[in-house]
């Protein structure tokens, strides 16, 4: 059976300032470069505040994931504000809930429990991003 594998756009919040937002982009790192590199892709979330021509399309042609750093869902928002329904949301403290014994702190850089946690959520995460690349989209 022949199956075609497509890009999966991982989409972090930018949360600046705050140790969820930082989260956010540890736990995309890891998916893109360690967990699933060549599938995850991420871009830039002003590019789709811009309209960038490159990034409009990246999302409009992928499912997309977002991850949010805190309740106003940026992250999702954006990309819905571009037409374009996330094929799935994350908040990045149900990372924590489910993981309580490593509780992220740091907002430049995150403690050693919080780096811990990204790969966690990273890891937990491989599964959606392997169904959503060969268009399984229930979860
Ligand atoms: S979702 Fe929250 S943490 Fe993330 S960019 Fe928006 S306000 Fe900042």
């Amino acid at each position: 059976m022949k199956s075609t594998t497509r890009k999966v756009v991982v989409l972090p919040c930018s949360g600046i300032g705050k140790t969820y937002g930082a989260l956010t982009r540890e736990t995309t790192y890891e998916l893109v470069d360690r967990v699933r590199p060549g599938i995850a892709v991420t871009t830039c979330l002003a590019l789709l505040v811009i309209e960038d021509p490159e990034a409009l399309q990246l999302i409009m042609t992928h499912p997309v994931i977002t991850i949010d750093g805190c309740p106003k869902s940026c992250a999702r928002k954006s990309v819905e504000a571009r037409g374009v329904t996330p094929a799935r949301t994350y908040q990045a403290i149900n990372f924590y809930k489910a993981h309580k014994e490593l509780k992220p702190d740091g907002i430049a850089e995150l403690n050693e429990a919080g780096l811990k946690l990204a790969a966690v959520a990273a890891d937990e995460l491989a599964q959606v991003v392997d169904n959503l690349a060969v268009g399984k989209e229930e979860s």
